[in-house]
């Protein structure tokens, strides 16, 4: 048996630094994918069927980013997804990595995708070997191929030897996840980005789960990411497939669920085996469009706390301080409330 520590990314904070950042316009944040091309905003959704499908993956072309539309359909209707979406080489599409998957990979192909996302919660396993030599035989070099999840440097460098062009790191971290209480298993994502962040593969790092706030973002990437793939943090907008609900009181909600939640599970198969997701009500939010702006401006302003004009001098500069419990409430708006005379 082994046993080790790991941060999560209430543990530490980033160590402000000098900064010659004049504007938070100024920062580099673009990243270069593949066969996809330069994203200007290092941000990806994901491929969940309450986060993206064309509207989504529409308004993550247009922040700079990327959307990855789900799986959870038929081959006929993930094609049209993609279709609708008029640019789909700027579009991402996941596929499993049983059955017929190949067969779907070159119908989306052939509608236009150059972005497949091997998308299966254990990654660092055989069948996702054997899919990326297939994807890579069919495919050769004409697709970016991302595959995941991996929680371990181990796991990293597999899928990248495998032929993953970038791989998504985080086990067990999602907001509607249960894994870590199903299984008890995972890693928490900070760390798992910390380790594969030592990779000498040449594989982009997409940190995958549990990331809250833009301060989060800017922490993976200054832990080595150089993208981050968010689900509930896009949650609840007009952007996301499905109905806007609203209560007795007016408050209006939308669904957002783990696609390996009961309710996903009955809903793409059918039927359900033990459960590792939930299912919830999130608030509706509005235009993701206004989430993205808010969450580019606190991704900016991070990179000037940290004098880093780019992702990779962010890398370079960071300085990462564990924080306290004492400290993590400082953390937080904690305004004196209640009692005392004003
Ligand atoms: P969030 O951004 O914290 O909401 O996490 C979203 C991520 O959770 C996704 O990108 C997936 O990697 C992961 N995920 C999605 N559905 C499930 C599930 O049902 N169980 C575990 N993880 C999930």
């Amino acid at each position: 048996m082994r046993f080790r520590t790991g941060v999560c990314f209430d543990d530490v904070l980033l160590v402000p630094r000098y900064s010659e950042v004049t504007s938070r316009a100024h920062p580099d944040l673009s990243v270069e994918f593949p066969e996809v091309g330069r994203l200007s905003l290092p941000i990806i959704s994901s491929p969940m069927d309450t986060i993206t499908e064309t509207s989504m993956a529409d308004a993550l072309v247009r922040a700079g980013g990327l959307g990855v539309i789900h799986r959870y359909n038929t081959e006929a209707e993930q094609v049209a997804l993609v279709s609708g979406t008029d640019r789909p080489s700027l579009v991402g599409a996941a596929l499993g990595v049983t059955g017929d998957y190949h067969i779907r990979a070159c119908a989306l192909f052939e509608a236009g995708v150059r972005l497949l996302c091997l998308d299966i919660a254990h990654g660092h396993h055989r069948l996702m070997k054997e899919a990326l030599f297939n994807l890579r035989e069919i495919f050769g070099y004409n697709v970016h191929l991302m595959a995941g999840n991996v929680a371990t440097l181990e796991g990293f460098n597999a899928l990248a030897d495998w032929g993953a062009d970038s791989v998504r790191v985080g086990i067990g971290g999602g907001s509607i996840c249960t894994t870590r209480l199903q299984t008890g298993h995972g890693v928490p994502t900070l760390q798992s980005v910390l380790d594969c962040a030592g990779s000498d593969r040449d594989a982009l790092l997409i940190a995958d789960g549990g990331i809250r706030t833009s301060g989060d973002i800017v922490k993976a990437l200054a832990a080595g990411a150089d993208a981050v793939m968010l689900g509930s943090l896009l949650s609840g907008t007009t952007q996301t497939p499905g109905q806007v609900r609203v209560d007795s009181s007016g408050n209006k909600f939308k669904s957002y669920r783990g696609m390996a939640s009961r309710s996903a599970q009955v809903a793409w198969r059918g039927s359900s085996s033990t459960p590792e997701g939930v299912a919830t009500l999130v608030p509706f939010r509005g235009c993701v469009s206004e989430v993205l702006r808010d969450v580019e401006g606190g991704i900016r302003s991070g990179l000037s706390y940290s004098g880093a004009n780019s992702l990779e001098e962010l890398r370079v500069k960071a300085t990462f301080i564990k924080q306290t419990s004492s400290g993590r409430h400082e953390s937080s708006a904690h305004v004196l409330s209640g009692n005392g005379d004003v």
